[in-house]
């Protein structure tokens, strides 16, 4: 198992990269962020990020990745308007914050960003997440509690086990 990362060199520190997994993790459960960033990595052996990186690469296969070092956009589209694929059948805020960190991160290089939208090709849905102040605001709190998150001692509470269907680090919370 790896060290912890210092909070001066790792993603908790004010000037580290924050990636778009981080938010969505930090969406879906606090110690699952905590816990893949002081090195607890066990979904890299998980069925269900298998199957979404399936269906990541099969659904749009005329798409270009824009790789920003920290951060991975499927793809964008003139306006600038990001494009993000999800594999779940069920639209969830931690999505659209995943989105707008994207927005936010674009925006920090230059970029007009116009907004983002959430593919879900299988319900064949698609959900449009809005780039505007509000928006600007919501990813800036997102990112400095990431970052609050990362930078704590200890590792945040286990959700109600309800909520921790699907979740790659299952076993570590609630194996014996
Ligand atoms: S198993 Fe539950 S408590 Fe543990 S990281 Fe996943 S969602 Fe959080």
């Amino acid at each position: 198992m790896n060290q912890p990362p210092s909070p001066d060199e790792g993603p908790g520190s004010d000037d580290a990269p924050l990636g778009g997994v981080h938010l969505k993790y930090l969406h879906h459960c606090p110690r699952q962020l905590w816990l893949y960033t002081h090195g607890y990595r066990p979904e890299q052996r998980s069925d269900l990020v298998a199957f979404g990186e399936v269906i990541d690469e099969t659904t749009f296969t005329r798409r270009r990745d824009i790789d920003l070092g920290e951060a991975k956009i499927d793809w964008v589209t003139a306006g600038a308007v990001i494009h993000e694929t999800k594999s779940s059948r069920a639209p969830a805020p931690a999505h659209a914050a995943q989105v707008r960190h994207y927005c936010l991160l674009l925006e920090r290089r230059g970029v007009a960003v116009r907004g983002g939208v959430v593919h879900y090709p299988l319900i064949r849905r698609t959900v449009d997440v809005p780039w505007n102040d509000e928006a600007r605001d919501q990813a800036r709190q997102d990112e400095a509690l990431a970052r609050s998150v990362i930078a704590a001692p200890t590792t945040p509470p286990r959700l109600p086990r309800r909520e921790c269907r699907g979740c790659s680090y299952l076993d570590y919370c609630w194996g014996d």
